[in-house]
């Protein structure tokens, strides 16, 4: 069985032309450094201000971590941004599946939407210091696992490093 169709670009994935880009957001919801800070500046408010909706409506206390929520991508030329919020770096196996959990809640949120291509980050690899390598490892099995039925999930690396380390886990 060939599987899902796993791609990998090194690039901005305020730049992709999918369906759905993944936002490596924090709980506030508000917005960030990296790729979150990324998003919201090239997308436009219209994203923060669906953001502060759902924290008003559903979360109060932040979204908790491995969970995945979507909004419109305002002026990117994908259609919706899903956010969700990796685990800080921790050896501990609960943690690894905190992360295993972004790509699968990032999943069930882009079928609910109809997405049929969805870009990736590397959720977890920057402020949060998720080493690259392991990193690599959980995002790939688990999109490979649960990623069924897309047209294209795509790794979008910022840098030479983690775009060949991401490829070496492919
Ligand atoms: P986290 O808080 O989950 O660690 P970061 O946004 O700090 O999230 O970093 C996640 C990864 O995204 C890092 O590998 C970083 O180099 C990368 N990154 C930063 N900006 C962009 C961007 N515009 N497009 C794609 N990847 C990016």
């Amino acid at each position: 069985m060939a599987g899902p169709n796993l791609t990998l670009v090194q690039g901005d994935i305020t730049e992709q032309d999918v369906d759905a880009v993944v936002n490596a957001a924090n709980s506030s919801l508000l917005g960030g450094g990296g790729v979150d800070g990324a998003i919201h500046r090239k997308g436009g408010s219209d994203i923060l201000a669906e953001c502060r909706r759902l924290r008003a409506s559903h979360y109060g206390k932040g979204l908790p971590t491995g969970q995945a929520v979507a909004t419109t991508a305002g002026r990117l030329p994908a259609r919706w941004v899903i956010h969700t919020v990796g685990p800080v770096w921790g050896r501990e196996e609960d943690r690894s599946e905190l992360l295993a959990s972004c790509h699968r809640e990032s999943l069930r949120a882009a079928r609910e939407l109809g997405a049929r291509t969805v870009a990736f980050p590397a959720i977890s690899t920057g402020v949060y210091r998720w080493p690259l390598e392991d990193a690599a490892r959980i995002a790939v099995t688990t999109l490979r696992e649960e990623g069924e039925g897309f047209a294209e999930l795509r790794f979008v690396l910022f840098d030479k490093r983690a775009y060949d380390t991401f490829s070496a886990a492919l």
